[in-house]
């Protein structure tokens, strides 16, 4: 798998672990870190983007299935740097698909993301909604997701691809590590804990309260989901003869103010914040339907509480509290 020192990725490589996966990981550890790879798991440090290398390394590793999680995933930076994007997320992807064919690797399943839709006309979105990214972070995505259907057509390659939204929680050895860090819910854990201010982008949104309203996946639901995935692109396996994409999410969604509130009862305090202006491109409610992934791939969200994911996310940050050593 790639992107196996990330945040989604490590707790995936967790789950393949403990589903009886021999588990090879490729990072380069740009943004991931090394103390996140599970012990198990073989770490080769280096870039999918190389072809011929990455080539080499399946066939020596004899793999069977590509679990494609690496990627350059800020939507701020995307905007002001579309080159790396377009390099790393889509050149980069290509290239990997490229030496998937020149090893006779024929399974991919891609950690993609709800991005993909832009901002919807319905709510929850499903798979069949227009996607009208709208920026270079949603729109690499989309791309590498067509070549997926497109590679498919032609080489018979097997694929998945799972858009999801907001990840949150952590397993017991993996969390979120991200630096900079620009997410909500370690955010507001870190207010609680004394280390930054927190604010809330806006109160007056066409939302209950005011804020806007995510569906948040809990980390370990997503790594369940991307073994099931994998399981799908087994050779005449009839749900991937094309390639499926799939919707993951909770089908509800919380609010920002309600994120707090769950953060304020894990923790036992009151959580300061200001209420700031509007963060540029949010759309008041981003929530998936998940129903296809439910019907195709037998799966649904098991920690869909936002006890269970805010919960998680403060017990890892107490056991790591300076995050990974490296
Ligand atoms: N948000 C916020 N303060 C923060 C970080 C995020 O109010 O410090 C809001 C953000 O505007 C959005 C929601 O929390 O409405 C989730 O944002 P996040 O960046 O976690 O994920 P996104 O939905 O952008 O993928």
């Amino acid at each position: 798998m790639t992107g196996g020192a990330g945040y989604v990725g490590s707790v995936s490589a967790e789950a393949l672990l403990a589903a009886g996966h021999e588990t090879v990981v490729l990072d380069d550890l740009t943004t991931g870190h090394r103390g996140a790879v599970p012990p198990g798991a073989t770490l080769h440090v280096g870039t999918y983007t190389n072809r011929d290398a990455l080539a080499r390394l399946l066939e020596v590793e004899r793999v069977e299935a590509i679990l494609h999680c690496a990627a350059r995933s800020l939507v701020g930076e995307s905007i002001v740097d579309p080159a790396r994007y377009y390099n790393e997320n889509v050149a980069g992807g290509v290239a990997l698909l490229d030496a998937a064919r020149a090893a006779g690797v024929q399974r991919v399943v891609f950690s993609s993301t709800a991005a993909v839709y832009g901002v919807p006309d319905t709510t929850p979105i499903p798979e069949d909604a227009p996607l009208r990214p709208i920026n270079p972070y949603g729109e690499s995505k989309r791309a590498f997701e067509s070549a997926l259907g497109w590679y498919g057509r032609a080489y018979g390659l097997r694929s998945v691809s799972l858009r999801y939204f907001n990840v949150a929680g952590a397993s017991a050895a993996s969390g979120e590590a991200h630096d900079p860090e620009t997410h909500l819910i370690p955010n507001v854990l870190a207010a609680a804990e004394g280390r930054r201010e927190l604010t809330v982008f806006g109160d007056d949104y066409a939302t209950p309260d005011g804020t806007c309203i995510r569906d948040y996946i809990h980390v370990s639901d997503l790594a369940d989901a991307h073994i099931r995935a994998i399981d799908a692109t087994a050779a005449d396996d009839p749900r991937t003869a094309e390639p499926l994409v799939c919707n993951l999410g909770s089908g509800g969604g919380f609010s920002v103010r309600e994120i707090i509130a769950a953060a304020e009862s894990t923790v036992g305090r009151t959580i300061p914040f200001e209420i700031g202006p509007r963060r540029v491109g949010d759309p008041p409610v981003l929530v998936a339907s998940s129903a296809r992934a439910a019907e195709v791939l037998g799966w649904r969200s098991e920690r869909p509480s936002l006890d269970q994911m805010v919960g998680s996310a403060w017990a890892w940050r107490q056991s790591h509290p300076d995050g990974y050593p490296d």
